[in-house]
């Protein structure tokens, strides 16, 4: 307690609170709500941040359901109806075009291009101009994640990801990447759905021993050499 002097008396000094936010009583009762339009605000921007979260963990579990089904599809040497179609959908080659017409292909089982159905998936001339634009470490970087999730889903992977992991270790420190603009979002989710023989090829602009050490690993992959 401190005392003051106050209209000749000496008095007690009055406490700051609750007494300085309005009568005792009703703070007692029903306290006010002294949240500024800030704070508001912020909880409001938080609990959307949050939404937001929740939504793109549906998608990304959504795309990984699709992944995995497709893996659960893959083709070895003994079971596809073509050459080309050895590692279907992720490590197979491009669709055969007579397939594709439903003329039938005269190669049969010698084809060496996919005799299995494909969904179209690919870059767009922007996206590929974004990679284009990119130096080789941030394009390897840029890869990596799209790497390790097919190494995740499929064992076969693996020998894929180990490369360009030594390789970066090797070569490229980790750059700060340009991110995060709309366009790299959307160049983001098309390579999540891109299969594994399309990321290998994006890599054959780099330099070094990196591309022809992939294309070995996939060349072993499709003759059931691995
Ligand atoms: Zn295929
Ligand atoms: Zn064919």
């Amino acid at each position: 307690m401190s005392l003051r002097y106050y209209l000749t008396f000496i008095d007690e000094e009055p406490q700051a609170s609750p007494d300085a936010f309005g009568s005792r009583k009703r703070g007692a009762s029903c306290p006010a709500d002294f949240r500024s339009k800030e704070e508001v605000r912020s909880m409001w921007t938080e609990a959307c941040r949050e939404q937001a979260l929740f939504r793109s963990q549906v998608a990304q579990l959504r795309e990984r359901a699709d992944h995995v089904r497709d893996n659960s599809q893959e083709c070895n040497t003994l079971t596809a109806p073509s050459l080309g179609s050895v590692g279907h959908p992720q490590l197979c080659r491009r669709p055969c075009a007579h397939f594709a017409k439903n003329a039938g292909c005269p190669r049969a089982k010698h084809c060496a291009f996919c005799h299995l159905p494909h969904r179209h998936v690919s870059l767009d001339k922007r996206m590929r101009e974004q990679l284009a634009s990119c130096s080789e470490a941030e394009l390897l970087w840029t890869l990596r994640p799209h790497f390790q999730r097919h190494a995740l889903a499929n064992p076969a992977a693996v020998g894929f990801q180990e490369l360009l992991d030594r390789n970066l270790a090797l070569h490229h420190p980790q750059p700060a990447l340009p991110r995060p603009s709309q366009s790299w979002q959307l160049l983001e989710k098309r390579l999540v759905r891109l299969p594994l023989a399309a990321l290998v090829g994006l890599c054959f602009r780099v330099s070094g021993h990196l591309p022809g050490l992939l294309q070995e690993q996939l060349r072993d992959f499709r003759t059931g050499d691995q």
